[in-house]
């Protein structure tokens, strides 16, 4: 299956799943763009060396999430937008009360609202095209809360929503609009987070992961940024043209409890 000659923007793609993402997509032959709100040397440096691996044209385009006319831009910019996936976010953990209005507005932006932005300007252009993908990274919390993530649940949720509309207002068109819902995936973020929690429990390293990160994981692993983005491939695939509206889940059985 190739994704040659199609463009995707996949937005928060310096690091982790979006990164893991783009790289599915480019090994499947698709052109594709990198963001972040950073604009280093190394942000298009890990462009180009995806560019040069794969052997196709990779940009990195530096544009923030939680500003609505930056998320406008970054598709604009971009040229061409066959498929498009919404995947910049970030996570803050206090309880309802201490949760300063900021953070709230902050995640709400970056993690739910950058995915509306990105869809109006793609949805036009992938009209052009005559086909389109987007995909919106949410995750279990689609579906389930913890306690703490107030903002983070209530984005989640709202990205699955908008997934639906996308859907329906695209229902009778070659473009299709579906959720991917991780459960624990092993990136960078996760994995900073096991040493302090082995000094702070004096647990071995495996306790911390099977007990305390993975406690509502049935399968007890993580899943890997492969499979999220072998999944969005998946859905880019003429095989999945008749799935849309829809989220799956790649948790391990966390959403099946
Ligand atoms: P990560 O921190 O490695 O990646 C987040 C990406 O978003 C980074 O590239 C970061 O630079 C970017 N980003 C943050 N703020 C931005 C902004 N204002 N503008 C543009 N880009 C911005 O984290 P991750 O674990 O790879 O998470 C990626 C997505 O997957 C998020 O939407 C997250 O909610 C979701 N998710 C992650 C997990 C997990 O276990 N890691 C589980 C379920 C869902």
């Amino acid at each position: 299956m190739t994704l040659q000659g199609k463009t995707a923007v996949i937005t928060g793609s310096n690091s982790g799943i979006g990164l893991g993402v783009a790289r599915e997509l480019a090994r499947a032959g698709a052109d594709v763009v990198l963001n972040s709100f950073t604009d280093r040397d190394e942000d298009h440096a890990l462009a180009a060396a995806l560019g040069e691996e794969f052997g196709v044209t990779a940009r990195y385009i530096q544009a923030d999430m939680s500003k609505a006319d930056a998320c406008r831009a970054l598709v604009e910019k971009s040229g061409a937008c066959d498929i498009l996936v919404n995947n910049a976010g970030i996570q803050h953990v206090a309880p309802i009360p201490e949760f300063s209005a900021e953070k709230w507005d902050a995640i709400i932006a970056i993690n739910m609202s950058s995915a509306f932005h990105t869809t109006a300007a793609a949805l036009p252009m992938m009209r052009k095209a005559g086909w389109g993908r987007v995909v919106n990274i949410a995750s279990a919390h689609r579906l389930t809360a913890s306690p703490f993530k107030s903002a983070y649940v209530a984005a989640k949720h709202g990205v699955v929503g908008l997934t639906k509309v996308t859907a329906l207002e695209t229902a009778r068109e070659d473009i299709t609009c579906n959720a991917i819902c991780p459960g624990y995936v092993a990136t960078p973020l996760i994995e900073a987070q096991i040493p302090d929690t082995m000094a702070k429990y004096n647990m071995s390293r495996e306790d911390v992961v099977e007990k305390i990160l993975l406690e509502r994981q049935p399968s007890k692993q993580f899943a890997s940024v492969e499979q999220v983005g072998g999944t969005t491939v998946f859905l880019c695939s003429e095989t999945a043209s008749q799935i849309t509206g829809t989220s799956i889940s790649v948790d391990g059985g966390w959403t099946a409890l």
